[in-house]
């Protein structure tokens, strides 16, 4: 299968000419319709909501666009809440899924009234102390094991220092019911990437048990269940990005075989996805700069890790296109780098693209979500601007690019570069 760009060469040309390489890009359509697909996928749950994971993509303006799709956030610092809060969410359309809180984040987090998912059961007294208990209270179970769906082993939940064993759930809602909440969300994360159908599902069904044994042995209303993110897309030309609709259906499914027997049919169902909503419809454009022919070929970029951390760190895929070049074969073998000091530093390795000619424009593919947001100062290098395409063939930067002022910023204080501020 071949991977397009959400872009054509001709407009990537026109926006570059406006905005000089290397910017992330973002396809305010393709997100739309996203937002739009996942809500469409519960619509059979009346009180659904996503709330779109902020770390995949923290800008303000992608904020404000799923907001307008009826989209809530889900944060894990202030800064996070502070953006969500500018973008316009509020209450319950917040939720803070922090793990090793700090006494002020919990305290800001209740100060915007945000629904707060409890990591741990030794949070109850912090929490209590730091901005009070609130009414209604999400719990972040794990499992524990591993995550085996058929044959494919999803991943390791004993191994994740995340959300409380299922004793300490059912502890941690006899304590909180004691001390006047009313009511209790579940939530769990138990895999990452998922391109298996079957994650949400069987997290689905996962928590619904859960849900029902807290209801029937405790007598505790449940107001929500938040499957939270992990859904994944499909990074490589050969994977597919799995059907939110499908998803959707098979959550029904699971929901009237546990909840609906269980007298809980009013639960709300959330989700939080951040890569599926985001993921596809972002891109890194970089220029090609140097060539270089030693033992192997490299094309040298002006993006770099800073950029787009993914493939340095876990040697993640993502595949590129030179724009223009769409159709030419790939019979030329290149490892595409940036310029860190650091050998990691390379966007693919050892792979097959057409002849790329100095200037070229390189369209790094699925870059929309933890792209920008993972990236990092190191060797000095500066984090580059956003920009975001509009459903009518405008753009505008929804982020200028960092300059040597913003990374000498936090020297303010004292006088050894002000020569640069
Ligand atoms: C990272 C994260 C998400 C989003 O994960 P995706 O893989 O982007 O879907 C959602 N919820 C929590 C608590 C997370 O930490």
């Amino acid at each position: 299968m071949q991977k397009k760009p959400f872009v054509s060469a001709e407009k990537l040309r026109e926006i570059a000419c406006v905005h000089p390489t290397p910017f992330h890009l973002y396809d305010e359509a393709g997100i739309r319709a996203t937002a739009r697909a996942v809500n469409a996928a519960f619509a059979w749950n009346s009180g659904f909501r996503e709330y779109f994971a902020v770390k995949a993509c923290p800008n303000p303006f992608i904020l404000k666009l799923l907001r307008e799709e009826g989209c809530g956030v889900d944060c894990a610092s202030i800064p996070e809440l502070m953006l969500a809060h500018a973008a316009g969410f509020a209450g319950d359309e917040i939720m803070f899924s922090s793990n090793e809180t700090r006494p002020e984040e919990y305290a800001y987090a209740r100060s915007l009234d945000a629904i707060i998912n409890l990591d741990d059961i030794t949070h109850i007294d912090f929490l209590a102390e730091n901005g009070g208990l609130p009414e209604k209270i999400c719990l972040r179970y794990n499992p524990g094991g591993d995550l085996t769906i058929g044959e494919t082993c999803m991943g390791h939940p004993e191994e994740s220092k995340y959300g409380m064993t299922r004793d300490q759930i059912l502890e941690a809602a006899r304590i909180l019911s004691s001390r006047g909440v009313k009511a209790f969300g579940l939530h769990a994360l138990l895999a990452s990437n998922a391109t298996e159908a079957h994650y949400y599902p069987e997290n689905a069904s996962v928590l619904f048990s859960l849900a029902a044994q807290m209801h029937r042995e405790l007598g505790v209303d449940i107001f929500m269940v938040n499957l939270s993110g992990g859904v994944g897309i499909g990074y490589r030309p050969e994977e597919e990005t799995p059907d939110i609709r499908a998803i959707g259906a098979e959550v029904q499914r699971v929901f009237s075989e546990i909840l609906l027997p269980a007298g809980l049919p009013h639960v709300h169902l959330a989700s939080e996805l951040g890569r599926y909503v985001t993921g596809p419809h972002g891109c890194l454009v970089a220029t090609a700069i140097h060539e270089k022919h030693i033992y192997r070929e490299y094309i040298g970029l002006d993006a770099c890790a800073v950029d787009l951390m993914r493939p340095a760190l876990y040697g993640a895929y993502h595949h590129i296109t030179v724009a223009g070049k769409e159709d030419a074969p790939c019979d030329h073998i290149y490892d595409v780098v940036g310029s860190l000091c650091e050998n990691n530093d390379k966007f693919a390795i050892q792979r097959p693209l057409p002849k790329i000619d100095m200037g070229d424009l390189l369209v790094i593919h699925d870059t929309g979500a933890h792209g920008y947001s993972m990236g990092y100062n190191y060797n000095g290098k500066l984090k580059h601007a956003e920009i975001l395409l509009h459903p009518d063939g405008s753009f505008s930067m929804i982020r200028r690019a960092e300059t040597p002022k913003d990374y000498f910023a936090t020297f303010d204080f004292c006088d050894v570069m002000k020569e640069f501020m």
